[in-house]
């Protein structure tokens, strides 16, 4: 079989990229290692903060109007306490001009819409669930042999099959991984008060918490903690977690009652040497991965698909060009390195217990609130 372009990896990375290129006029095949996954009602503890301008992306391919909007929050302010104020940093979508800061939504959610689209799309072929068995990077195409024994040749590879690619590993392009030592916890809890929109989000010398605010009293909680008290964080009991969650939130939003279990991932600072091979390009956590605590990887990964879909859809040349690729990768380059290294810093600065540092940390968030062009700019890479 032969293509214009194949997807390895159908994440909602990878499936937004499938759908926009297809929906642009190339040939496309996704092929998926897993099984396609289930929209059932229960809530889904794999959350995404998505920024308005990736709204308008998803908005613009027929995806988000399709998705259940009692199941979606908006976030209207942001507030951020370091480990000595008592006062926040507040950021409000009223003062940045803009309706929202942001949407909550569900993993699951964003998934099915996006396969359901999928599905419905011509010049589009799904191979799912499949494995790769070998990936050959020929001068003028590219050829995927699958374990079933089918062959697809295509002229560009995307990988979109997330932060282990296989796919990278093929074309040998090599990667700077710095684990943090610290598990994203995250579960999802019922509120005792409403959470007014807002997203909090408390820095502290060991780890990260921040509630993201669900439909209704209800919040998805990520805990950016290190491997010894995220341990403990999962061993404990429903009633247990719910007690320390809300203790650690200062009992903000009061008690808490636990609605989907806990689940824990590793977090890691992943540098790829390129975005690009000849042949292929990289997207979404196969050519970077960063530390959640701005939640942005996803929206990293779906401002890639916006940028490679731009330069793939204009050129009249063949879409594995390497000048095309170059130009992908070239206008990629500062917005990926920009949020891995202020992710990085802020994770550092604050998860350390250096004296001088908690001064500057503390002393840096007040100066902040009263900086509104810092704050601009801040606000400014927040809702891109
Ligand atoms: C705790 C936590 C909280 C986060 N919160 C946010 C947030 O609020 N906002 C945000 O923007 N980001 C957030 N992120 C980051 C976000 O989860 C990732 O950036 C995002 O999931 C990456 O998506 P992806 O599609 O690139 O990769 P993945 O989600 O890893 O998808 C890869 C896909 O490829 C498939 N695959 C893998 N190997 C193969 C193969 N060999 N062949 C075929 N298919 C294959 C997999 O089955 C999968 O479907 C968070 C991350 C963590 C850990």
């Amino acid at each position: 079989m032969n293509t214009d372009v194949i997807v390895i990896g159908g994440g909602l990375v990878g499936a937004s990229t499938a759908l926009a290129l297809s929906r642009g006029g190339l040939s496309v095949v996704l092929v998926e290692a897993g099984l396609p996954q289930e929209n059932n009602t229960e809530w889904d503890s794999r959350i995404y903060a998505i920024t308005p301008g990736n709204v308008e992306f998803l908005r613009d391919l027929g995806v988000w109007n399709t998705m259940d909007a009692s199941r979606i929050n908006p976030i209207h302010a942001m507030q951020v306490w370091g480990d000595v104020s008592n006062s926040p940093l507040n950021f409000d979508a009223y003062s940045a001009g803009v309706a929202e800061l942001g949407f909550i939504l569900e993993n699951r959610l964003m998934h099915a819409a996006l396969w359901k689209a999928l599905e419905h799309t011509q010049d589009l072929q799904i191979l799912c669930p499949a494995r790769c068995s070998a990936l050959e990077f020929g001068k003028d195409t590219a050829h995927l042999t699958l374990e079933d024994g089918r062959n697809v040749s295509a002229k560009l590879i995307i990988a979109a099959d997330g932060a282990n690619s296989w796919v990278r590993k093929q074309a040998g392009v090599e990667v700077v991984a710095e684990p943090y030592h610290q598990l994203g916890v995250v579960a999802n809890f019922d509120a005792e008060k409403p959470h007014g929109n807002i997203a909090r989000q408390w820095f502290k010398d060991d780890g990260i918490l921040a509630w993201l605010p669900l439909p209704g009293n209800r919040i998805s909680m990520v805990w950016s903690a290190f491997e010894a008290q995220a341990k403990t964080l999962m061993e404990l009991t429903p009633e247990q977690l719910c007690h320390t969650v809300a203790e650690a939130g200062h009992h903000s939003l009061g008690a808490m009652h636990l609605i989907t279990p806990a689940a824990a991932f590793p977090l890691v600072l992943q540098r790829n040497q390129s975005m690009i091979a000849p042949r292929l390009a990289m997207v979404g956590d196969a050519a970077h991965q960063v530390h959640p605590l701005a939640g942005q990887g996803m929206n990293l990964g779906l401002r890639d698909v916006q940028m490679l879909v731009e330069v793939l859809l204009k050129t009249q040349r063949d879409v594995g060009d390497w000048a095309i690729l170059r130009r992908y990768e070239r206008s990629r380059k500062a917005d990926v390195f920009a949020m891995g290294s202020v992710t990085d810093g802020l994770q550092k600065l604050f998860n350390n217990d250096d004296p001088m540092l908690g001064f500057l940390r503390n002393t840096g968030l007040r100066m902040v609130n009263h900086l509104p062009p810092v704050k601009r700019a801040l606000m400014a890479r927040a809702l891109a």
